[in-house]
């Protein structure tokens, strides 16, 4: 399950969209949340411009 700093969330959705589960998406608050459905592949966190999945 990978860590989004909301700090630095901009809420593009990029993560979102690539996803190929569906574990990480934008919530009510604009920020991304990743749950633990996340089998850990890396593209969320390689495809986010201002790198806040870790
Ligand atoms: S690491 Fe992969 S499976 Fe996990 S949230 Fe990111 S894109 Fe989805
Ligand atoms: S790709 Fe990065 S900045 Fe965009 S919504 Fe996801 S975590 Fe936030």
């Amino acid at each position: 399950m990978k860590t989004v700093d909301k700090d630095l969330c901009v809420g593009c959705g990029a993560c979102e969209s690539t996803c190929p589960v569906g574990a990480i998406a934008v919530g009510d608050d604009g920020k991304a949340e990743c749950s633990d459905a996340c089998v850990e592949c890396g593209a969320c966190e390689a495809g986010c411009p201002v790198g806040a999945i870790s």
